[in-house]
């Protein structure tokens, strides 16, 4: 359980609140502002409840004070995404950022100087903690996805002021925890992509928590390959086919059932419009490699999931970005969007290629959630416990009831 900004009293306080501004940008321009229209919400709403608005982010992976690496430019679209004019400090700590927080009225805001540029933010440095706990009164996480990462400002910071999650990383945690936390069964989970090795941890904890695991891309090629199927020169780690056989024997041992295709479609060349056919999984031709999953196996997952109550997905079931070997994965991502539609299926998705995928399969904004946060949703999907969530759960007092009333 964890503290949300709702019981927070935040009138005339200093609130920092940790976002991801780290949005994309080329020759000194931002290039897509989602990032910062996201995390425009908990800002607004803090200052309209009287809040004095510190913002903390970090923007590319700066040595050092880069001057390339500046937050500066972010500036004007915060200011536009909030609605209000935003003050600007040099730097994160210190006399510059003191200056400014100490100028901000109720209902301010300001964006501080990137928290990369000083070394001692990864490290979680107690005293560069302590530095910028100085400047505010209350913390609130927004940035689900620097979560996994134990760095002063996602981390440390929490253990100083009093914590909450901000409504970004609320509604993330929120949808997590209904995929799998305490999901409503039976659930399924579609795992795509490239290569096995990539996924192992994920697979393994997936297979102790789902019903139906449907394997799909790249990663179902080693699959079959490790029960004897040949794949010609499709993707394929020969190396993983143990580890593929010791997860088929865990996901056994846990009832839960393994979903891989049984038709593919094969193509002599990784290229758009490649020629192609459909073949049973069991007869793809020696020069051939798999690059999508085929209709029989789109229509069996289809059917998979219209028994489900709960989906949660990462990775492709094919070579999605060169037509025609998206179909699969339009096929079921639309089937699964329509299922959501009917209120029948509650889909979690995110990771990667995901996202892309699903928007290329125009659907992206129909799933119940997509996570945009790469790294700490796959972490998330491996079982692990992200230390900037961890920070943010309510410890039970001794004597108390743990539900933050305290
Ligand atoms: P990942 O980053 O692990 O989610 O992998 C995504 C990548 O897997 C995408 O670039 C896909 O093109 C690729 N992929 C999916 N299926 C296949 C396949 N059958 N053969 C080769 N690459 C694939």
């Amino acid at each position: 359980m964890f503290r949300t900004i709702d019981k927070l009293d935040v009138k005339g306080a200093r609130v920092l609140v940790r976002a991801d501004l780290n949005v994309p940008a080329k020759d000194g321009k931002v290039t897509d502002t989602t990032r910062i229209d996201r995390s425009a919400a908990t800002l607004i709403e803090l200052a309209s409840r009287g809040a004095r608005v510190v913002v903390l982010t970090h923007f590319g992976r700066p040595k050092g004070r880069e001057e390339k690496y500046s937050q500066k430019l972010l500036l004007e679209h915060l200011s536009k995404a909030v609605g209000k004019p935003v003050a600007w400090a040099d730097d994160c700590i210190g006399p510059d950022a003191e200056a400014v927080v100490s100028g901000l009225k109720d209902g301010d805001i300001a964006l501080l100087e990137n928290v990369r540029f000083h070394p001692e933010e990864e490290k979680n440095d107690a005293e560069f903690a302590k530095a910028l706990a100085a400047l505010g009164d209350l913390y609130v996480n927004d940035a689900f996805s620097t979560a996994h990462r134990a760095h002063a400002s996602t981390e440390g910071l929490a253990h100083l002021v009093p914590a909450a999650a901000g409504r970004l990383m609320q509604a993330e945690l929120e949808a997590l925890s209904k995929a799998l936390g305490s999901p409503e069964r039976p659930v399924a989970a579609v795992v795509g992509g490239a290569k096995v090795s990539t996924k192992l941890e994920l697979l393994g904890n997936l297979v102790s928590r789902v019903d139906y695991l449907i394997i799909g891309g790249g990663m179902a090629n080693t699959f079959l390959f490790a029960q004897g199927v040949q794949v010609g020169k499709s993707l394929c780690e020969k190396e993983m086919a143990d580890t593929a056989r010791s997860i088929l024997d865990k996901a056994k041992a846990a009832n839960c059932r393994i979903v891989l295709p049984v038709d593919v479609v094969v193509a002599s060349q990784f290229v758009e419009n490649a020629p192609n056919t459909v073949v049973p999984t069991n007869a793809v031709p020696e020069g051939e490699m798999i690059l999508d999953a085929g209709p029989a196996s789109a229509a069996a997952i289809i059917e998979c999931l219209g028994g489900c109550k709960t989906l949660v997905w990462n990775g492709p079931l094919g070579a999605f970005e060169i037509s025609p070997f998206d179909m699969a994965t339009n096929a079921v991502a639309q089937a699964a969007a329509a299922l959501t539609k009917q209120g029948k299926l509650l889909t979690v998705a995110g990771g990667g290629d995901t996202v892309s995928a699903l928007a290329k399969a125009g659907v992206d904004d129909m799933f119940s959630y997509v996570s945009t946060a790469g790294g700490a949703f796959l972490e998330w999907l491996e079982g692990k416990t992200l230390p900037g969530v961890a920070a943010l759960e309510i410890k039970p007092a001794p004597g108390g009831c743990g539900c933050g009333c305290g």
